[in-house]
């Protein structure tokens, strides 16, 4: 007898249960040797209290066998505070989420026939999905998009090894670089840095508006896209549509130590226990766990197994009308049914097993050889003017270490005045420049300006504006020289 794998299941809320329950069962079908754990996490956890909605002994579990399959989880509003599907993706740092799009036999769509096979990676963990906010005056909120080097560097080099895992030929990399340089083009700066290490795959950059008018457009053109979290969260949704919805969606969320696979749909509560679903984005999402854990053969047999299935008109009610589809049972029993067919008319990917990228895990990722501090922004709420602000301002610290050289109000500049008919609210980034020798900004520079400032004027944040190696650390406004 081999070793069985250990597996966490799952079964999650509404639809979650019958969905998980046709992967489990189409598994065991193709003779896959796993051991299952059934876990709980979701709407009943947090009925219980719990604010996470992820018992302990589901984490000891996943902790155990650092593989899930796990049904839809439920936000319930009212019950607890976090996402479950975000806690159990930000405990175990799984930092990809891979979203595979690909057109399916017997599924008619606008775009039918014309090839479409891609796969969206999404970095997982960072940028606005954080969640850093702040309410920074009564009726202005800021968050926070942070983008760290050493998070573009894992993703994209995960996004070129599954691409070289699937024998794939191009990665285009998706951000807003034009606009935001310094975040977004962290990954574009990352990415051009590390394709060179790939040479038998080819890089390219597309703008991330653009990206979604070209996957519209022509989709077929794209073979595998790296992103960052938010961006990927729009792109990876508009690209399931293309290929007939949420029921044909799986996803996968890769870290160093755990993978969570998942479909991309939540837990369509209306269909819940009526036996009408399609559970093919969870079965295709335990394909590629399968894949994952090693079980190659087996991942193409039942991929193999679900294209006899639809090409033979078997299709649920997504599909066909909740009206005329096959139930969800009988369609399981349909992919089981047709293991060890092979489809006449669809291929089946040569998949080899994925290499996870070494990434040094020093916390200081990048060092400075040299940086200097220039100046501080200090962001105030004001009812007045920018005039009467910048007069004001100047008037209260013209004798310290520090000098006035703007105002901006939402990114533009308003202060020395442009003629720009800018309308400014009550937040504005004040940014001061050291007059002489800077390089150095101690804690009394910043206090005292900070008191000189206060003595009118109430200020809720500042920023140090540092350069490293040379570099600006911070980005100019609009009409700022
Ligand atoms: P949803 O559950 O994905 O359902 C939206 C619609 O997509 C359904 O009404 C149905 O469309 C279609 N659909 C989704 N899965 C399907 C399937 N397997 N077969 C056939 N049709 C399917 O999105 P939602 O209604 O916005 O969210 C419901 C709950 O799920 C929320 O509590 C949300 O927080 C949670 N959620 C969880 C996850 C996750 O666990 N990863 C992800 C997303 C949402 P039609 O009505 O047009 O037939």
């Amino acid at each position: 007898m081999p070793t069985k794998t250990p597996v966490t299941l799952i079964p999650g809320d509404g639809i979650g249960p019958e969905c998980v329950e046709a992967a489990r069962r189409i598994i065991e079908a193709a003779g896959v040797p796993l051991e299952w754990e059934i876990a709980e996490a979701g709407a009943e956890v947090f009925k219980k209290g719990l604010p996470s909605g992820v018992p302990a002994e589901t984490m000891d579990s996943i902790a155990r066998t650092r593989v899930a399959l796990k049904g839809p989880l439920e936000t319930p509003v009212g019950f607890g505070e976090k996402s479950a599907n975000v806690t159990l993706r930000k405990l175990y740092e799984t930092y990809a989420n891979v979203r595979p799009v690909r057109e399916m036999p017997g599924v008619t769509t606008p775009y039918s026939g014309r090839g479409i096979d891609l796969v969206m990676v999404r970095e997982n963990v960072e940028d606005l999905y954080a969640g850093i906010e702040y309410m920074q005056t009564p009726g202005v909120a800021q968050a926070l998009k942070l983008i760290s080097d050493k998070g573009c560097e894992k993703i994209a080099r995960f996004a070129f090894e599954y691409a070289r895992s699937e024998g794939r030929t191009k990665v285009a990399c998706a951000t807003k670089a034009n606009i935001m340089k310094l975040s977004e083009g962290t990954l574009k700066r990352v990415f051009e840095r590390v394709a060179p290490d790939y040479p038998e795959i080819e890089p390219w950059h597309v703008i991330v508006d653009n990206a979604a008018h070209q996957l519209v457009k022509r989709p077929e053109q794209f073979e595998v896209i790296v992103t960052t979290n938010m961006n990927g969260d729009i792109l990876s949704d508009l690209s399931s549509a293309l290929i007939g919805g949420l029921g044909f969606a799986p996803s996968a969320n890769i870290g160093n130590d755990v993978a969570i696979f998942e479909a991309v749909h939540g837990s369509a509560p209306k269909y819940a226990g009526k036996n009408v679903i399609n559970p093919t984005a969870v079965i295709l999402s335990g394909v590629l766990m399968l894949r994952y854990l090693g079980h190659f053969e087996q991942a193409s047999a039942i991929e193999h197994a679900i294209f006899v299935t639809l090409e033979s008109g078997v299709l649920t009610g997504d599909v066909l009308g909740y009206d005329r589809g096959t139930p969800t049972t009988e369609y399981t029993d349909a992919i089981i049914g047709n293991l060890g067919k092979r489809s006449a008319t669809w291929t089946v990917r040569d998949v080899r097993p994925l290499q996870l990228p070494k990434i040094d895990p020093a916390p200081d990722y990048v060092k400075a050889t040299t940086r200097a501090v220039v100046g501080l922004d200090v962001f105030v709420e004001s009812p007045m003017t920018a005039a009467e602000l910048g007069a004001s301002l100047m008037e209260l610290t013209h004798d310290t270490r520090l000098s006035l050289k703007m105002i901006s109000s939402r990114g533009t500049k308003v202060f020395p005045p442009t003629g720009a008919l800018t309308e400014s609210g009550d937040h504005f980034r004040c940014r001061f420049i050291i007059k002489e020798a800077p390089g150095d900004l101690p804690d009394e520079d910043v206090n005292q300006l900070l008191a000189r400032i206060s003595r009118r004027h109430s200020w809720m944040h500042i920023e140090k504006l540092q350069e490293f190696d040379g570099e600006l650390g911070f980005t100019r406004d609009q009409g700022e020289n």
